[in-house]
C-alpha cells in the first residue's frame, strides 16, 4: 500500500483506489483546500465560469444584504482596512475624473448616435462601418447601472 503526502496538511494518507491521483487527504479542511484550488484554477482558465461565479455571487449578496453588515460588525479591522483602501482609491479616482473631464471637453462628446469606421491605414478604409451608440458615463451619474458604478 503506497502512502502519499497530503498537499493540504502535509500528513501521509492512503489514497482511495478509485482516485489514484488523489493529492489531498480526506480531512474536511484539506478537501476544502482542494476545492478552493480547483476553483481558483477554473477562475483563471475559464472566462465563462468566472462570469458565472461573479454573477451568482452578486445575486447572492443582493438576496442577503445583511451579510456584509454582519461581516463588518464582527470584523472591525476589515472595515478599517477597507476605509483606508477606499481613500486611496478615491484619490486615484479624482485624478482620472480630471483626465476624463479634459478629454470630453476637448472632444465635445455628447450623448447620441455616432458612426465608427474602421480605418486600416491612413489612405484606405475597408468599407466596413458600424452604427453604435455612445453614452458618456458622467461623474456622479445617478442611474445606478453597474456600468456607471464601475466606471465613476
Ligand atoms: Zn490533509
Amino acid at each position: 500500500m503506497t502512502n502519499k503526502i497530503c498537499a493540504g496538511c502535509g500528513q501521509p494518507f492512503e489514497p482511495r483506489p478509485q482516485v489514484p491521483n488523489q493529492a489531498y487527504c480526506p480531512l474536511l479542511a484539506c478537501q476544502r483546500a482542494r476545492r478552493q484550488r480547483w476553483q481558483r484554477n477554473k477562475m483563471q482558465s475559464d472566462p465563462d465560469y468566472r462570469e458565472n461565479q461573479i454573477r451568482s455571487q452578486r445575486a447572492w449578496l443582493d438576496r442577503h444584504p445583511e451579510y456584509w453588515r454582519n461581516y463588518r460588525d464582527s470584523n472591525p479591522e476589515y472595515v478599517e482596512r477597507n476605509k483606508s483602501r477606499q481613500r486611496a482609491k478615491q484619490d486615484l479616482r479624482q485624478e482620472s475624473d480630471l483626465a476624463k473631464m479634459d478629454v470630453s471637453r476637448f472632444m465635445a462628446l455628447r450623448p447620441g448616435l455616432y458612426r465608427i469606421e474602421q480605418i486600416l491605414s491612413d489612405d484606405a478604409t475597408n468599407g466596413e462601418a458600424w452604427i453604435v451608440e455612445i453614452t458618456p458615463v458622467s461623474i456622479g451619474c445617478s442611474c445606478k447601472k453597474d456600468v456607471c458604478k464601475d466606471k465613476t
